[in-house]
């Protein structure tokens, strides 16, 4: 066998728990480390070791990442009350991608995985629509009160020298009623903004965004003009030359050209339609085993992980000595999704041609009619064989191994 792939630069790697940490290491040991040399600055974001150093583990993660530029993360649990017993925690620590997104202040990218056999509900959606959610504020971190009938309700600011504005929300004539605060900041719209045009770039598809700017005119409106002044100061230059498009139009009609689209752009959502639109263009596209993530801060940091959880359901099965069936598409396209740009950032081709063939090879295991339970049950495939976890990976590394020939 030929010389192994050599990387110049760490990729950050992130280890994570139950089903996908089994996975991990089977796709480090079955398709990467044979073909390449890898050079990981690791940090294990198991829960077990994040008890250990009361969640220092994870900011050093998050900052190595901004050091080297790239990583690549294995799905974690997020503790809950049935955690606490089962880990022995000291604490119901956050959740570890939470306080990523926050210290790299990114924007999360989803993207489905799309193979032949695998029809999308919407049949006219043969490329991906990616969808970026601006993770920040809005209802999600809105002040509510219910309101009894006779009260009058006002917007009250109280500016640097005390000086107030009020405006009117409601007078509660003859009824109760219900009031909401919310809030963004012209900083978090900017960086999501920014994240967003560099990853059009990256990808070299069309940007499409949009919000409900003729109702709500100032505060959507804030956004559009934002988004609007990014663009024409410092990407439309870059976009003409790349030859794509920023988009932007009211929500409902993003929604009816969506529908009517077939794909193959990047559609940036305010975060309650990310949140909404996400789980629908999910569904829509097959499975959640399938869907991609990336988190890209406004600076060009970039982390790639599965869209889906720890699969905690098949390690309890994979504990008791069961073989489990678990689909590791998402998570081997992690890898590759990292292993291509540090591969770009470093000049070194060889590693950015590795990642295009594990894909390739990936994904003509599926075609080929190999692939994991959950895969087989919507596939429209014939003969299709339903395999276990390490078999599938066994398959694709068949494939690989033709195309590194
Ligand atoms: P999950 O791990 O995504 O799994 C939910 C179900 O979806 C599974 O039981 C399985 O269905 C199916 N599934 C998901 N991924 C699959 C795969 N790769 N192959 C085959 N089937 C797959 O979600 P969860 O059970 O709600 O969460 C488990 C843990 O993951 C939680 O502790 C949660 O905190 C964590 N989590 C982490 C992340 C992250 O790190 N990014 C994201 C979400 C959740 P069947 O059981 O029917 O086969
Ligand atoms: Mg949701």
């Amino acid at each position: 066998m030929s010389e192994k792939i050599k990387m110049v630069t760490p990729l950050v790697e992130m280890d994570g728990d139950e089903m996908t940490r089994i996975i991990w290491k089977m796709i480090k040991d079955i398709l990467l480390t044979p073909y390449v040399d890898l050079n990981t600055e690791y940090y294990d974001l198991g829960l077990v070791h994040r008890n250990d150093t009361d969640d220092k583990v994870t900011f050093d993660s998050a900052e190595a990442t901004k050091k080297y530029g790239v990583a690549v993360k294995c799905a974690t649990i997020t503790p809950n009350a049935a955690r606490m017993p089962e880990y022995n925690l000291k604490e119901m620590w956050k959740s570890p991608n939470g306080t990523i997104r926050a210290i790299l202040d990114g924007t999360v990218f989803r993207t489905p995985i799309i193979v032949k056999g695998i029809t999308p509900f919407i049949p006219t959606w043969t490329k991906p629509i990616t969808i970026a959610r601006h993770a920040y504020g809005d209802v999600y971190k809105n002040t509510e009160m219910q309101v009894q009938e006779g009260s009058k309700a006002e917007l009250v600011v109280t500016d640097k020298d005390g000086k107030e504005t009020r405006a009117l929300i409601h007078d509660f004539d003859g009824t109760d009623g219900i009031i909401q605060g919310l809030h963004n900041t012209d900083k978090s719209i900017s960086s999501f903004a920014k994240a967003c045009f560099n990853y059009a770039l990256d990808l070299k598809q069309d940007l499409w965004f949009a919000t409900k700017d003729t109702i709500s005119k100032k505060y959507d409106h804030r956004f559009k003009d934002i988004f609007a002044e990014i663009y024409e100061n410092e990407y439309k230059s870059k976009f003409e030359a790349a030859g794509i498009e920023y988009f932007y139009t009211l929500i409902d009609d993003a929604v009816a050209r969506v529908i009517r689209s077939n794909g193959g752009y990047i559609w940036a959502c305010k975060n309650y339609d990310g949140d909404v639109m996400s789980d629908m263009v999910a569904t829509a596209y097959g499975s959640l085993a399938m869907m991609t993530s990336v988190l890209v801060s406004p600076d060009g940091v970039y982390e790639y992980e599965a869209a889906h959880g720890t699969v905690q359901r098949h390690y309890y099965k994979h504990l008791k000595g069961e073989k489990t069936s678990t689909n590791s598409v998402a998570t081997i396209f992690a890898w590759s999704g990292a292993l291509r740009k540090r591969g770009e950032l470093d000049k070194t081709p060889d590693l950015a041609d590795f990642a295009d063939k594990l894909e390739k090879a990936t994904i003509q295991t599926i075609e080929e009619g190999v692939m994991t339970g959950d895969l087989a049950a919507l596939s429209t495939i014939e003969n299709k064989q339903t395999v276990d976890t390490e078999t599938f990976l066994v398959e694709i590394n068949k494939r690989l191994e033709k195309l590194m020939k």
